[in-house]
């Protein structure tokens, strides 16, 4: 019996035994510089110490790594240094109400980055920093990416966490013991059991929309933890129990980004971090799943009358444009050249081809797909060549017409109308101030919330508006803090809130906030605010982005209730 079961068991590894890793010849190197985004250690819920994930990197060929630990962004980040050869970057995953947001390259933050993915996308470029969507199609709900209209910088095409939850959750029999397989097969041949996980991402379509309008670019995210938890959420210490698996080393041996870099590396950290940050904010780059065959020689260009540029490049529209791809694929390889989200005809097998296509705007991308049965893998993903007319990415000034009634909610002398409500641990008190040269008067706001874990803190202050806000469809103010921060500003009926969040400096701004643009703020009994029952307006300090322990002040000047003219 035990015979007949190792038998079947061996037919079956033997059966879904995904190939043997090719090693490619590469007459002529590309030069660019291999290295690993999205690595978590154990700082966070990775296994691995940042020397463990340097040897790891440096045994797969790696010239760096970008550590990406789960964070909120106030912690100052280490300094790019090199240990083992490997440059290696540190980094922080931000978790949003609207899924995971990576920053790099980011000064720290005064205030806990958090909440909306938008506010999230907003205070990441504020601080500097480089915000990479992380694993936008994991089928983990609460993984998931959910805010397309936020202005991020890149997004990951590939996530190996990803690539294994989809089989996971996948609703064929064929999908799961596929996962099966790789899961026997992965002592045998590891990086390739991992690579042949790795499916098409289905996030292309919004790609293509978002990348017709800005500079999109894409990345290829390991999401390394050497650890796999049974039970494991977004909190990592609920994993109880938890394997080595897959080791950093497989997960660098299984994918990999390649920069094109301005010059080459000087072997001085600070210098290099500038070379390599340039590359990966242009988008000169290529994912590459190392698993199913390296090392990769790539190349992408497009040519017309205006020049030749490559990938994460802009190049006007003018004349015929020839894109030409250069590469040390195996002939059972296919690559295939798109536009958006459109494929242009074609199966390619050369190494060395070009197509020409007729003039107009286009994003154009080189995808390098594996041999059957591995055709689903991806195994080199360019990023786009713009052709256009190069957008400069201003600020659009949201168009904001003049209001026309309006309600002073403080009458410039009184409290009337205004209380503080806080939890029972914290504090608040509100006062009328003359503030400024010009002796303005305001409201001046102190908050304290109470130290220890963030357990619902918050400090309120609360203007009455007993007839509710069918008149108006906004409140605007001005508004300053002792120090940078957000406030939740709040919308409430008798059983429900809605919030929107406002930046505030340490000197005076001017917010406004649409009704219409409020989320509602846990569950509600209707998606918008019904305004006719609306009881308050609140300006709210809480855990969301506020360190519990904190206290300080906030001045608010001319507080007032808006409508558009009709
Ligand atoms: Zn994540
Ligand atoms: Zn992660």
């Amino acid at each position: 019996m035990a015979a007949v079961l190792l038998a079947a068991a061996t037919a079956f590894i033997a059966s879904t035994l995904p190939p043997r890793h090719l090693t490619l010849a590469d007459p002529a190197p590309d030069l660019t510089i291999p290295g690993v985004i999205h690595v978590h250690s154990s700082r966070s819920d990775g296994r691995g110490t940042p020397d463990e994930i340097a040897r790891a990197a440096a045994q797969a060929g790696l010239k760096f790594v970008v550590i990406t630990d789960h964070g909120d962004g106030t912690r100052n980040l280490d300094p790019p240094v090199y240990r083992d050869g490997v440059l290696c970057f540190d980094a922080v995953e931000i978790s949003t109400s609207g899924g995971h947001y990576i920053a790099l390259d980011m000064s720290a933050s005064p205030y806990p980055l958090g909440g909306e993915a938008r506010d999230v996308v907003d205070d990441v470029k504020r601080l500097g920093g480089f915000g990479i969507v992380a694993h936008p199609d994991s089928p983990k709900d609460e993984l998931r990416w959910r805010d397309w209209a936020a202005p991020f910088d890149a997004l990951e095409v590939v996530n190996l966490d990803t690539a294994w939850r989809q089989h996971a959750a996948g609703t064929s029999w064929r999908e799961r013991l596929n996962l099966a397989g790789r899961l026997l097969s992965y002592p045998l041949r590891p990086a390739e059991s991992i690579a042949s996980l790795v499916q098409t991402s289905t996030i292309w379509d919004q790609w293509s929309a978002l990348a017709k309008r800005r500079h999109l670019v894409t990345l290829p995210g390991a999401d390394a933890h050497a650890r796999v938890g049974w039970r494991r959420t977004v909190d990592p210490a609920d994993a109880d129990v938890s394997a080595p698996l897959p080791s950093y080393v497989t997960s660098f041996r299984t994918l990999s980004v390649h920069l094109r870099t301005e010059r080459a590396l000087t072997g001085d950290a600070g210098v290099d971090a500038r070379i390599i940050m340039r590359a990966i904010r242009a988008g000169h780059a290529y994912a590459a799943i190392d698993g199913a065959a390296s090392p990769p020689s790539f190349d992408f260009t497009a040519t017309n009358g205006h020049g030749t540029v490559h990938t994460g490049d802009e190049i006007s529209a003018g004349g015929p444009l020839t894109l030409h791809v250069r590469s040390n694929a195996p002939p059972d390889f296919t690559t295939t050249l798109w536009n958006g989200a459109t494929m242009l005809p074609g199966d390619h097998h050369e190494q060395d081809f070009s197509v020409e296509v007729p003039e107009g705007d286009g994003i154009y991308r080189a995808e390098i797909r594996a041999a059957r049965p591995f055709q689903a893998v991806p195994w080199l993903i360019s990023n786009p060549i713009y052709v256009r007319v190069p957008v400069i990415e201003l600020p659009v000034p949201a168009i904001l017409i003049p209001p026309e009634t309006s309600l002073a909610l403080f009458d410039g002398s009184s409290l009337t109308g205004w209380t503080v409500e806080q939890d029972p641990t914290s504090l608040g008190a509100v006062e009328v101030v003359d503030t400024g040269i010009t002796r303005q008067p305001a409201l001046r706001w102190r908050f304290g919330l109470s130290s220890g874990a963030a357990g619902g803190q918050f400090v309120a202050l609360i203007a009455d508006l007993p007839h509710g806000v069918t008149t108006s469809d906004r409140v605007a103010f001005t508004v300053r803090a002792e120090r940078p921060m957000r406030v939740s500003v709040q919308l409430r009926t008798d059983h429900d809130r809605w919030q929107r969040s406002v930046y505030v400096e340490a000197f005076n701004r001017e917010g406004t906030v649409l009704f219409d643009d409020m989320l509602p703020a846990g569950p509600t009994a209707t998606i918008k605010p019904p305004l006719a029952d609306v009881r308050s307006l609140l300006f709210v300090v809480d855990t969301t982005n506020t360190k519990p322990g904190t206290s300080g002040l906030i001045w608010i000047t001319d507080p007032v209730l808006q409508a558009e003219p009709k």
